[in-house]
């Protein structure tokens, strides 16, 4: 069991969308980020299923969470971008919950191999991954509150 904490995906895919304004480059960027966030060295290396389960069922309850509320505050026509950005982001990991609860995972092997690979993990690496977080979770709100960009300027 790998990867970045699906938080850390969930508010870097909203921030994708805040950018992209666009669904469907939101989405395929989103899930382009997936992959390049678990290729970052990152907290991993749980050692047991518990300690994995001890994190991983709160990080999916607060990805659900800021996926709700970042929703909720982004403008009417740019909500459509930041859920497709933040959904993207968080589906490759769709293997873990569906690994755990029905025994296999919806990926083609040689994704599953894939995302294995790329991942540079050890322990001890929460702070990092809390400050991406809050990086992350900052920016998206940030490029949310921007007013769209106009063609024409004053004159
Ligand atoms: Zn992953």
């Amino acid at each position: 069991m790998k990867g970045v904490l699906l938080t850390n995906h969930v508010l870097s895919g909203a921030l994708i969308g805040a950018l992209a304004r666009r669904p469907a480059p939101a989405f395929a960027a989103g899930v382009a980020s997936h992959f390049a966030l678990d290729a970052v060295p990152h907290w991993g290396d749980w050692g047991s299923i518990r300690r994995f389960l001890q994190v991983a069922v709160p990080d999916g309850l607060i990805s659900l969470g800021a996926m709700g509320t970042i929703a909720a505050l982004a403008p009417a026509e740019r909500r459509p971008a930041v859920l497709a950005g933040m959904i993207g982001a968080a589906l490759p990991d769709v293997d873990k919950p569906s690994k755990l609860w029905f025994g296999f995972t919806p990926w083609p092997r040689a994704v599953d191999k894939f995302h294995q690979r790329i991942q540079p993990e050890a322990s001890g690496r929460a702070h990092i991954e809390l400050l991406a977080a809050a990086c992350f979770g900052a920016a998206a709100l940030a490029a949310l509150r921007r007013p769209p960009a106009r063609c024409a300027g004053p004159r």
